[in-house]
């Protein structure tokens, strides 16, 4: 129980088969109440049932800061503390630079990186008063390898601003018993990625990965686990590259 009675806020938390919501499972298992933010479409209320009773289930869009703050203060409402937070919610577009226009370019790094901003101004506050707080945010090995498999140039670059967001929130609020740490996942089979690779390339990418395999969501929600729990205590700033060992 490495959360117990502790409350933690997810974005882009209600896809079954995705990071977040396997995330919110592992969290839920280890005692801690969760909120699950998503977008309407996405059924953020369904995801929360299916954790069980007592979490909660918002609809938020973290590319508008009125609806991250609103997301805030219901879950404050709800649970009076807010212990963690992970940024989750993304999108990515596969696209080569030149084909890449402005309004490409907006909706990628709006959910990524100007979310991640949104969700951490809406919930940074409480964690000043409490004196307490972990952020936890999705960035992509994709940043770091220049270029994703499935992302475009303009999606490396969002998950790399979210890397240096991070870093430089840990800086201003450590002071304050605050900790903002990233992880940078491989290639996750998810949502994100369905019907966007066969299965012949899925196992041709799988044998250039030293584990020899895509992620799982599970493998994303262990990190997420240690990382918003105590056991990472004086981690702040640092990234946790979990991609089977794609960039050795
Ligand atoms: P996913 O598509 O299953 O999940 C993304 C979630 O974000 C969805 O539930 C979606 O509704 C939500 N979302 C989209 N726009 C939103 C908005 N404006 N406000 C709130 N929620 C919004 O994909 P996933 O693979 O679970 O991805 C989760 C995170 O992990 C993303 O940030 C993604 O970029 C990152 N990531 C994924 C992989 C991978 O291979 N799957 C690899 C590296 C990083």
């Amino acid at each position: 129980m490495l959360l117990k009675d502790k409350t933690v806020v997810i974005t882009g938390g209600a896809g079954l088969n995705g990071l977040g919501f396997a995330t919110a499972r592992l969290m839920a298992a280890h005692g801690a109440r969760v909120a699950v933010l998503d977008l309407e479409r996405a059924d953020p209320a369904a995801a929360a049932a299916q954790l069980g009773p007592g979490h909660r289930g918002i609809v938020a869009d973290v590319t508008d800061k009125a609806s991250c703050d609103a997301a805030a203060a219901a879950v404050l409402e709800a649970f009076g503390r807010i212990d963690a937070l992970v940024n989750n919610a993304g999108i990515t577009q596969p696209a080569r630079t030149l084909a890449i226009s402005g309004t490409d370019y907006d909706r990628i790094l709006d959910v990524s990186l100007r979310g991640t901003l949104y969700m951490s101004q809406a919930v940074l506050p409480a964690m000043q008063e409490q004196g307490s707080g972990s952020i936890v945010c999705i960035s992509s090995v994709s940043a770091q390898r220049g270029g994703g498999i499935l992302g475009g140039p303009h999606y490396s670059a969002a998950k790399a601003g979210v890397l240096g967001l991070a870093r430089a929130m840990a800086r201003e609020f450590g002071p304050e018993g605050i900790r903002i740490n990233s992880i940078a996942p491989g290639l996750i089979g998810t949502d994100i990625i369905k019907g966007k690779l066969t299965e012949e390339k899925k196992a041709e990418i799988a044998e250039t990965i030293p584990l020899a395999r895509l992620g799982r969501a599970e493998d994303i929600a262990g990190a997420c686990v240690f990382l918003a729990s105590d056991l990472s205590l004086y981690c702040t700033g640092i990234t946790l590259d979990v991609n089977g060992g794609m960039l050795i």
